[in-house]
């Protein structure tokens, strides 16, 4: 259902008026607020609540653009999605030799099929996310995010993204990218150690998985069950990475990097680089974000993250 702007839900009016305030149970007693100029879509799914709105221009910065909301957590905005994206892309992707068949769970908005489109080597990508509406959405407001589905080595599957990988074929994907929104709602089963078990059968031997990992700042204590489990599962490399995306909570992001058994995969130093000519993507845009050298910085932890991470 559009909207002509007007009317401003509670989530956004509760705590600043005509402010966007992120209040989850997730993180407890803070919540990051953007300023909305216009509320340019609000529907409910069969799994979630979906809204868009535009931010209003930051005095000293580039205005945020668009920002895609899902049960009233923000998943992506126009100015900083490219961190995100970028990133749980390609460091999986360029950690390995050509890789050709790669599947996303989740990623609805398109941003990381754009960024998986960006390796020449790649001949197939499928994507499985269960909610159709944030695939419309995306496609009609942020057309530079859902170019990704243009490409012709990308088939959508809509569904939930557990069953999906019940039905892959033993070993079929070089590479696997878990886009998934948070461990409440639909995302939960995502993060739970049945469907890393299935990440890990349906990867060929020194195949690679890269999923969405929380904040060192919020969630260690998920951090630290999902290195647990992916130590016990995946038996090549396993690495956490994190990167900056201020209109996430904490303002940083993390990336669980796991490799199955088979030829060694060294996730901190890239044999893949995406050189310059495969650094613009089909509309020609140019890598914002994503460069080998904060690659390999990207897994350099603080003490306190790195001491729990290599405890476990
Ligand atoms: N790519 C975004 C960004 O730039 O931050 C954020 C993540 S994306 C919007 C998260 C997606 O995971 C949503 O579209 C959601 O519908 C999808 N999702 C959640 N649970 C899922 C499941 N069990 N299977 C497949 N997709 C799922």
């Amino acid at each position: 259902m559009e909207t002509d702007g007007t009317e401003v839900p509670d989530s956004i009016s509760a705590v600043i008026p005509g402010w966007f305030s992120e209040i989850s149970p997730m993180w407890p007693g803070e919540a990051h607020s953007l300023k909305v100029e216009k509320i340019l879509f609000q529907g409910k799914s069969d799994y979630q609540d979906v809204m868009i709105f535009q931010a209003s221009d930051a005095p000293y910065s580039s205005t945020y653009g668009k920002v895609l909301v899902l049960d009233g957590v923000i998943q992506l905005t126009e100015r900083d999605e490219c961190a995100y994206q970028e990133m749980i892309t390609h460091l999986p992707l360029c950690s390995i030799p050509n890789p050709k068949k790669v599947l996303v769970i989740g990623g609805g908005d398109g941003g990381v099929l754009r960024e998986v489109a960006r390796h020449s080597s790649v001949e197939q990508v499928d994507i499985c996310e269960i909610d159709k509406m944030v695939v419309d959405v995306s496609k009609q407001f942020f057309p530079d995010v859902a170019i990704g589905y243009e490409d012709p080595r990308v088939t959508l599957h809509i569904g939930d993204g557990v069953a999906f990988l019940k039905a892959v074929p033993e070993g079929t994907y070089d590479a696997i990218i878990v886009d998934s929104s948070d461990p409440i709602g639909p995302a939960q089963e995502l993060f739970e150690k049945p469907f890393f078990q299935s990440v890990a059968r349906a990867l060929r031997p020194g195949g690679v998985v890269c999923t969405q990992a929380e904040s060192i700042w919020l969630h260690m204590h998920i951090i630290e069950d999902i290195v647990a489990n992916c130590r016990h599962i995946f038996k090549g490399s396993v690495n956490y990475a994190w990167t900056t995306v201020p209109t996430y909570p904490s303002g940083v992001i993390g990336f669980m990097l796991c490799s199955t058994e088979g030829p060694h995969v060294d996730f901190k130093h890239p044999v893949n680089p995406i050189d310059a000519h495969e650094s613009t993507n089909k509309s020609g845009r140019p890598l914002k974000f994503y460069n080998s050298e904060i690659h390999t910085a990207a897994f350099c932890l603080p003490s306190f993250a790195k001491r729990l991470i290599e405890s476990k």
